[in-house]
């Protein structure tokens, strides 16, 4: 499945500030006292969806700070949209681009790295994310606030494959690898995400087994660090990043995520 995506809006786009759309009675508390603001734009559909959201907030905000610690936004926007027109809107995207199999974007108006803070965030779901499962609603919930939490810390150019790998890490539970999973061994990569169909979910499921991977190897920590070498704000190249944060080379590493695949 595809949990949604990581997008910083472009800053081309000027959404409307989520302020100004109809507001929620009052905002939740969750966690360390974290305000969760539930905004629903399409009626009794996307209210009985926030509803859901509403009960499932807190256990998502527990897994991201069990992974990623504390020290992020102390606000948390969640905007349900009716239609497609209004997703496209809320969520800062481009009309042409092909969005129609995305439940949620977790997006960020501006992004100042220098003082690790980011501003305008938000996670809009698009009208077909009332139709989700309980389960998969609380997957996609946690790996949005994944992003959002992670933000300030993620460079723009950041490998998107680990991005979205450690998101589902965060969000997923570890489920059995499928039969022939070890059948390419090969590190993943971004252009696995960009073909449409089963290919993209492929290449999000790699992802997804990689950062296990690395978190069964090399503790979650190193998981954690390698997140921060590779994907932070002034990154290097994969290959140093993997030697910082792992004290690995790509070869070795390349032989044990073979081996991991292989079970
Ligand atoms: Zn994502």
């Amino acid at each position: 499945m595809l949990g949604g995506s990581a997008l910083v809006a472009a800053p081309s786009a000027t959404p409307p500030s989520p302020r100004s759309a109809v507001p929620a009675p009052s905002p939740l508390i969750v966690g360390d006292g974290r305000t969760v603001r539930l905004i629903s734009l399409g009626g009794d559909r996307t209210d009985g969806l926030l509803t859901r959201i509403g009960g499932d907030i807190g256990a998502a905000v527990a897994a991201v700070e069990k992974f990623w610690g504390t020290d992020w936004d102390r606000e948390i926007v969640v905007i349900a949209t009716g239609s497609q027109q209004d997703f496209l809107t809320q969520a800062g995207l481009d009309p042409r681009g092909q969005w129609q199999d995305i439940a949620a974007v977790s997006v960020a108006e501006q992004v100042d790295f220098a003082h690790h803070r980011a501003s305008g965030q938000r996670m809009v779901f698009a009208p077909g994310a009332v139709a989700m499962s309980d389960q998969a609603l609380r997957i996609v919930l946690t790996h949005e606030l994944f992003h959002l939490a992670a933000r300030a810390d993620t460079a723009l150019d950041a490998p998107r494959w680990l991005v979205e790998g450690v998101a589902d890490f965060v969000a997923r539970p570890p489920t059995p690898l499928p039969p022939g999973a070890a059948a390419d061994t090969a590190l993943p990569a971004d252009a696995d995400l960009d073909a449409a169909g089963p290919q993209r979910v492929h290449g999000y499921d790699r992802a997804w087994w990689f950062a296990r991977f690395v978190a069964d190897t090399y503790g979650v920590d190193g998981l954690r660090r390698l997140y921060t070498e590779a994907c932070g704000p002034g990154h290097g190249d994969f290959a140093t990043a993997v030697h910082r944060a792992l004290n690995t080379d790509t070869t070795e590493l390349r032989a044990r995520w073979a081996q991991w695949l292989t079970g």
